[in-house]
């Protein structure tokens, strides 16, 4: 693989950071603070935000020596399943970002990984990699609606919330069992 491909950064797209207006002079600041649709699958399996949402970026551009460095939160809604019950989760999630984006041809760009350093595409920086890093790893692989979720009965798949407290499948009685034992010879 060619280590510097050829741009294929589109400048419109909303996690594309331009950065033309920032001096390429270390110590140079520049907020960002925008409102983007959320890209497709952002998140795990069980959760994520869903495709479209808005995301909230709040970010710092900062010119260092070689290169800029992105930090601030983003934040957005996250929709899901309850691991156990499979209710619904609704719930927000804000993560950090704090990453270098190297400029072409500079000494970092020269002696690092693309995946130890992020790369900037001439002015532009391509935030979409990082966000869906910090996302992923700031979501549970197994969400649940509460911490406490009992989860559903495994017989009947009634949520244990709304079973009395002695719900049972156990056929205690033993005219019920033989009944039972009844049923089954039929089949
Ligand atoms: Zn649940
Ligand atoms: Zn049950």
């Amino acid at each position: 693989m060619p280590k510097h491909s050829p741009s294929t950064l589109d400048p419109r797209s909303p996690l594309v950071l331009d950065t033309r207006e920032l001096p390429r002079r270390p110590g140079v600041l520049r907020t960002h603070k925008r409102v983007v649709p959320a890209p497709a699958d952002l998140g795990v399996e069980l959760i994520g935000v869903p495709e479209g949402a808005d995301l909230d970026l709040d970010l710092r551009l900062e010119s260092v020596s070689e290169g800029v460095l992105v930090s601030g939160t983003v934040t957005g809604p996250v929709k899901g399943e309850c691991g156990r019950c499979l209710r619904e989760i609704d719930d927000s999630l804000a993560v950090t970002i704090q990453e270098l984006y190297a400029y072409e041809n500079s000494t970092t760009d020269d002696t690092t990984d693309t995946d130890e350093v992020g790369r900037m595409q001439g002015d532009l920086i391509d935030l979409e990699p990082a966000l869906r890093d910090a996302v992923v790893l700031a979501l549970p692989t197994n969400p649940l609606c509460r911490e406490d979720c009992p989860g559903l009965c495994p017989d009947c798949g009634v949520h244990w919330d709304d079973l009395p407290a002695d719900h049972s499948h156990q056929q205690v009685d033993p005219r019920w069992a033989s009944l039972t034992q009844l049923t089954r010879t039929e089949e």
